[in-house]
């Protein structure tokens, strides 16, 4: 990271109180250099501008500070991880959680199973695979938090995330831009997996003028058995 990087960093993390050691800049350090070098030989992020990098991969992650305190919680997992947002800078500012990251590009776990390595990350585990198989397995109402960003529409994200959600558990969904028509449109779904939306969080990216929301939503009833449907099912037909 240049100097000018660096202070748009620090500008999002003071905004959002959040406050770093030495140690957690430095895994920031390498995660940006790792993300820029793996990004020439396979396609992990679209974002190759340095200020963005810090401004909608790193701040935009630990904007979920917005919603809940990371400190009150214990296991987190993030569906549809991709190059490891928002997992990754969430478990490097929160070293106390365990996180789970889901991708069902094996390459991307390739590439975080690196990150992990190199970073001296504990506590943290990549998972390839389809959150809808997942979703049925162990890992099924375990997590304190589920976040995702950028995978699906909330109805269809709901169907991959709500179940991973341990009952008065967590979902926040990461999304940009006026939530009214899709937020109306999942309603439904959210409620018929268990979940209730509890608020929707709108703002600004710390040190932009881009829009942001998170919906929050809080998991009140066990996800019935039938869900989540077979892989591929939730995108293809939304619970309506
Ligand atoms: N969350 C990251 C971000 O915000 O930068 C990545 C977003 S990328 C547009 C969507 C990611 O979700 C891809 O890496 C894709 O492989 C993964 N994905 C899509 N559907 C999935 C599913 N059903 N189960 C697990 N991962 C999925």
């Amino acid at each position: 990271m240049n100097k000018e990087e660096i202070v748009k960093f620090m500008e999002g993390l003071d905004i959002l109180n959040i406050y770093l050691s030495e140690n957690q800049y430095r895994q920031f350090h390498k995660f940006f250099d790792m993300l820029l070098e793996w990004n020439e030989v396979m396609n992990l992020t679209a974002i190759t501008d340095g200020i963005e990098i810090v401004q909608k991969h790193f701040i935009d992650s630990l904007t979920i500070v917005k919603a809940l305190d990371p400190m009150d919680i214990d296991r987190v997992i993030d569906v549809g991880t991709g190059a490891g947002f928002p997992g990754i800078p969430i478990k490097i500012a929160y070293p106390h959680l365990e996180m789970t990251l889901v991708d069902s590009l094996e390459k991307r776990v390739k590439f975080l199973n690196e990150v992990i390595k190199e970073l001296g990350l504990k506590n943290i585990t990549c998972i390839h695979g389809r959150a809808e198989d997942l979703g049925h397995g162990e890992l099924r109402e375990q997590f304190d938090l589920c976040v995702s960003r950028a995978v699906a529409n909330l109805a269809t994200l709901s169907e991959y995330c709500v179940p991973f959600v341990k009952p008065n558990g967590n979902f926040v969904a990461y999304k940009s831009g006026n939530m009214n028509e899709e937020l109306a449109a999942a309603r439904n779904a959210v409620h018929m997996l268990g979940g209730e939306v509890k608020q929707e969080i709108a703002f600004f990216l710390p040190g932009t003028d881009i829009p942001r929301s998170l919906i929050w939503i809080v998991k009140e009833m066990r996800t019935p058995q039938i869900y989540p449907r077979k892989a591929g099912i939730p995108s293809k037909q939304p619970i309506e």
